[in-house]
């Protein structure tokens, strides 16, 4: 018996014009080089849960045009996918079907949607799919297959889960490989489709698992580079801090996600660098008081934290940790200047790393559910346009032309070489001036490992 594990890890513009005009810029390109280079960690860990004597298999899919035809010796497959692929998902899962292959389709788009995905396939794993696993996997061998596995009301304790299979993946197509430490955020963000669709609160792997998980990849790869698969790290500060004095003998080189006031921490981010942590990836999301008015809806979080963003970024970066500083164009508040004032900020801050993106209408969002009864979107359940690039919907103080042309030119203006170049400089010239004591150490040759990793970490991006 055979479980075939497949993700559908592609994503690119849908929008030709865009394509064409800004496809070859850096940014666009790293992106989706980032995207689809993560391996499932979702698959991987369900494949852990599927005991022998069953066998298992982790296939991806970028690209489904150009995949060459996909095995079928599977008795049993299981799908996860991201909305922008979550059609041609549907394609695999047909496919199987119609050979009389039980499929399983999981993940956060079928989550939130399930009735659509069930039109698909043989059963839907609604939520976080460890849960359901053990279930489907027996009701699979009995031969009675549910339609839907929605967990009442539960949510999983991190710290049941295996270690993993990473062994299933061919190693050297990876940059990184990812380890996830929490699960969750506190913050509400209107346009927000991460793990906060999943679980309703923060929560955490023990230390001792987070480790056993990283010395199996060092079983595979001696010097990885990890990304944690986090939406939000660092929330609990006394957790991360035990984590990282843990990491520190591990010889690694890290990045992971996190909210700005990881900035407030000296503690915090001396034991982030002298872990290994090489960059944070940082949702600013706009750099005006009225694009980030009401974005995060709990307490309107990402505004009062605004006066805080230049000082934030110049700390964290003085660190020797480069912040990824991500920017959301076409939010309701800002209008047709915001392109100009994304650039100016980020020349003012020097900003190491850049990710521009457009507001994007994932399904079970806040923003999905205003826009769509608002009359905004242009085309629902276009999901094939979740790509972050492509503008499904109408901004409200711009036209979409003005918006989707604004993406390409700001785009072109902030990677510019010569401008990623400068804020280059500028970082090592800081932490020169610094003169910390791992300083020396760049300066006594390190430094080109470190740019290198520099190098890497950007082709090492997540969305
Ligand atoms: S801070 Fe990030 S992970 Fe948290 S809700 Fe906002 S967008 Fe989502």
């Amino acid at each position: 018996m055979k479980v075939g594990f497949i993700a559908m890890s592609g994503v690119r513009a849908y929008n030709e014009e865009l394509t064409r005009i800004g496809l070859t810029l850096p940014g666009f390109v790293e992106r989706s080089q980032v995207i689809a280079s993560l391996p499932s960690l979702s698959l991987l860990t369900l494949a852990a849960m599927t005991p022998p004597p069953i066998e298992v298999e982790y296939r991806e899919i970028k690209d489904l045009r150009n995949t060459p035809p996909l095995p079928t010796d599977y008795d049993l497959v299981a799908i996860s996918s991201f909305s922008a692929q979550i059609y041609e998902a549907y394609q695999v899962a047909d496919e199987y079907r119609r050979q009389g292959i039980p499929v399983v389709l999981g993940g956060l788009h079928v989550s939130v949607l399930p009735e659509e995905a069930k039109t698909h396939c043989t059963s839907v794993v609604v939520g976080e799919g460890e849960i359901s696993w053990g279930k489907v996997v027996a009701d699979f061998v009995a031969g009675k297959l549910q339609d839907y596995y929605t967990p009442a009301g539960e949510s999983y304790n991190l710290a049941d889960a295996p270690i993993p299979r990473y062994e299933l993946l061919d190693i050297e197509q990876y940059n990184r490989l990812t380890v996830q430490t929490s699960r969750g955020c506190p913050h509400r963000c209107d346009f927000c489709a991460s793990s906060i669709l999943l679980t309703p609160k923060y929560k955490v792997k023990p230390v001792e698992q987070v480790i056993a998980e990283i010395r199996r990849i060092k079983a595979i790869w001696k010097h990885p580079f990890i990304e944690f698969a986090d939406d939000n790290s660092f929330v609990i500060r006394e957790y991360y801090k035990r984590l990282l004095r843990a990491l520190k003998d591990e010889g690694l080189r890290w990045f992971t996600e996190a909210d700005i006031s990881v900035a407030e921490d000296e503690g915090l981010l001396h034991l982030m660098r002298e872990s290994g942590c090489r960059q944070v990836l940082i949702g600013l999301e706009s750099p005006t008081p009225q694009g980030l008015d009401g974005v995060e809806q709990r307490r309107n979080w990402k505004l009062k934290k605004l006066p805080d963003y230049e000082s934030a970024i110049r700390t964290i970066q003085g660190h020797g940790i480069t912040v990824d500083g991500c920017f959301i164009l076409g939010l309701d508040g800002d209008g047709e200047d915001i392109f100009d004032r994304v650039y100016e900020f980020v020349e003012n801050t020097g900003l190491y790393e850049v990710q521009l993106t457009v507001l994007t209408p994932f399904p079970g969002t806040p923003l999905y559910h205003r826009l769509r009864q608002e009359g905004r979107l242009l085309e629902d359940r276009a999901w094939h346009k979740c790509t972050l690039f492509d503008v499904n919907y109408v901004p409200k103080q711009m036209s979409v032309e003005r918006l989707e042309r604004g993406l390409v030119e700001l785009s072109r203006r902030i990677y510019d070489s010569a401008f990623i170049r400068d804020r280059r400089r500028r970082f090592f010239k800081t932490l020169r001036r610094s003169g910390v004591e791992w300083l020396q150490k760049m300066e006594e040759g390190w430094g080109d490992e470190y740019r290198d990793d520099q190098e890497a970490v950007c082709d090492r991006r997540a969305v």
